[in-house]
């Protein structure tokens, strides 16, 4: 099916054409520079700036996919979890569109379409698989056996997100928000042995996460240096706390594919564009005989492609669409991939 996908969860103005597993489209507007002197994304101002966008780079997508919106076979839309005012912009906009096309409206989950989109680069996902989720709000192993309507969450972190995590540190060490690409660029001119900071969690033997103790930590080591006046090596701080973040995540991520005998990972979500994170979890992966799928860096932060990916498995596997009424909602949990 020739399927259509909004996002407005976030700062994100997406939209992507696809056709089945085939990329047709997948233009963002991103209204990051506007909130980036806050040090984090300024709600009021998303959902005004997805306002602005959200035509342009509707037609955008309509003129790079070559095709005409009376082509469409359906309607995707993130129906959450993000920001309240954010979401009700794409789902306004997803309504106006399935209405006067009179095609269906598919309201999704944004944490399930940031693990479908792969199925883009890598055909379909196999059944079942583990994902690992790491984004700016979330931290999640999952056990997914069809990623169209069954994903059960295995563990998650019980205070912040990795990204967040990404977030916070960076501004620690005076890097711009949002702060997962300045470490990672960072962390390549450093030595990840150089400090050894807290693996919180790892042999709890639970496959929940914690990284608020990690994020202290690097607060309270690059603060003794300057009480020492000492400079701080941002490099080594950097490849350091990466290291910590991509061994707890890629060690539980491996034992939750163990623990429930699957052997099929997928890593999806902006923390899944870290270079190390995949270098590291395809090593883990493959001395585990795991086989691992992360889609290109581009798709793992928030894109419409990743929703209109998600739009068109649902569509094929048959599912009802849901109601014109379909409200947003800012907290949907993981486990309702398609909102009624
Ligand atoms: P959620 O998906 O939980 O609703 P979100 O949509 O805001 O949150 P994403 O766009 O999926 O989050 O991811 C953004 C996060 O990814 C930010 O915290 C950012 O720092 C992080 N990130 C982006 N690129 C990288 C990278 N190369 N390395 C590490 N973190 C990264
Ligand atoms: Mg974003
Ligand atoms: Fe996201």
């Amino acid at each position: 099916p020739l399927v259509l996908g909004i996002e407005t969860s976030c700062d994100e103005t997406g939209v992507g054409i696809v056709a089945g597993r085939e990329l047709l489209a997948d233009e963002v507007a991103s209204s990051m520079d506007q909130h980036a002197r806050f040090g984090g994304v300024v709600p009021e101002v998303a959902s005004r700036a997805h306002l602005e966008a959200m035509v342009p780079v509707l037609d955008g997508a309509f003129a790079k996919a070559g095709v005409r919106p009376s082509d469409i076979d359906a309607v995707a839309v993130t129906a959450g979890p993000g920001l309240a005012g954010a979401l009700m912009v794409g789902v306004a906009a997803a309504k106006a569109y399935a209405y006067a096309l009179g095609k269906p409206l598919y309201g999704v989950n944004h944490l399930a379409a940031h693990v479908a989109v792969d199925q883009l680069e890598h055909g379909p996902l196999p059944a079942p698989c583990v994902a690992l989720l790491v984004s700016g709000g979330h931290s999640s192993l999952l056990l997914v056996p069809d990623v169209t309507g069954e994903m059960t969450s295995l563990g998650s972190t019980i205070d912040d997100a990795a990204g967040e995590a990404y977030d916070k540190v960076a501004r620690v060490l005076g890097m711009p928000f949002p702060g997962g690409p300045p470490i990672d660029r960072a962390a390549k001119e450093g030595a990840a042995d150089a400090i050894r900071f807290p693996r919180a969690k790892l042999h709890d033997g639970t496959l929940d996460f914690s990284f608020a103790g990690l994020k202290t930590a690097v607060a309270r080591w690059v603060e003794a240096r300057g009480d020492a006046g000492e400079p701080v090596p941002v490099a080594d701080v950097a490849a350091s706390f990466q290291e910590a973040v991509a061994d707890v995540l890629t060690r539980k991520a491996v034992s939750a594919c163990r623990e429930h005998g699957v052997t099929d990972l997928v890593i999806g979500g902006g923390v899944a564009a870290n270079s190390r994170l995949r270098a590291l979890a395809a090593e883990r992966c493959a001395s585990a005989g795991i086989r691992l799928r992360v889609p290109r860096p581009g798709l793992c932060t928030d894109n419409g492609a990743m929703v209109a990916a998600l739009g068109a498995s649902i569509v094929a596997a048959g599912r009802p669409p849901s109601s014109l009424a379909l409200p947003a909602d800012s907290s949907l949990p993981v486990t309702e991939v398609l909102v009624p």
